[in-house]
């Protein structure tokens, strides 16, 4: 991240922090439910399949846009299914930039070749290792090896390793002071900085928080 870019974000934080803002800076815009993975876990995959149109997906990222957000995700669904007359991923995540994003990122499963050059981020799935992975996510591990490599078996350990890597200088982008929050799922919930918008309606993170925290 340039130097820059962290400077604005930490500045946004600590003001958020001593002023008690609500002000929003990180917004998620679900592309599709479409997956073509079933995984255990999974309470939104293939409920309707909907690739929802590139002109809608525009017109939000604008309205996020406006709102203050500058930190963008796309989400699934399995982003990299997602298309809309000759537009792939590839075309939202430099439209966003060019709208004025400063991060601009993507979750996938990791199933599908990352071609992505222009995303600051790409979060890929995996649960632990080889076995519990596939009893969750079926026989994908190998196939998203071939992007990430040196997975773990529990939260835990994960961390542990994560920490090391950052330590280290790797390019890792979660906090290590937030791990143990993560381990112990203790952290606090609704976060008033995050907004999720999906078919045109906007939703607060903490609907989000109450439908996958059933899962947990
Ligand atoms: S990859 Fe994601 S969206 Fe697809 S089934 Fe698994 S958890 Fe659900």
């Amino acid at each position: 991240m340039k130097p820059s870019l962290l400077l604005k974000f930490s500045a946004f934080g600590l003001s958020t922090i001593m002023f008690r803002r609500k002000k929003v800076i990180w917004g998620t815009i679900i592309l599709t439910d479409k997956c073509n993975l079933s995984c255990k876990h999974c309470a939104v995959n293939n409920i309707t399949a909907t690739i929802y149109p590139y002109e809608q997906i525009q017109g939000e990222m604008q309205s996020l846009y406006k709102m203050g957000v500058r930190i963008l995700f796309f989400c699934g669904g399995e982003t990299f299914l997602w298309s809309d007359g000759g537009k792939n991923l590839r075309d939202l995540v430099v439209e966003a930039k060019r709208m004025g994003f400063l991060l601009v990122n993507v979750v996938t499963n990791g199933t599908f070749p990352l071609n992505l050059p222009e995303a600051d981020l790409i979060l890929l799935s995996l649960d632990g290792g080889r076995d519990t992975h596939a009893s969750i996510r079926g026989e994908t591990y190998d196939e998203i090896l071939k992007n990430i490599r040196g997975a773990t078996s529990d939260k835990k350990e994960c961390c542990r390793v994560i920490e090391i890597l950052t330590k280290r200088g790797y390019p890792i982008f979660n906090l290590t002071s937030a791990f143990p929050y993560l381990v112990n799922n203790d952290f606090k919930t609704p976060c008033f900085q995050c907004v999720v918008m999906e078919n045109g309606n906007l939703r607060v993170i903490g609907d989000m928080l109450r439908t996958y925290l059933k899962y947990i």
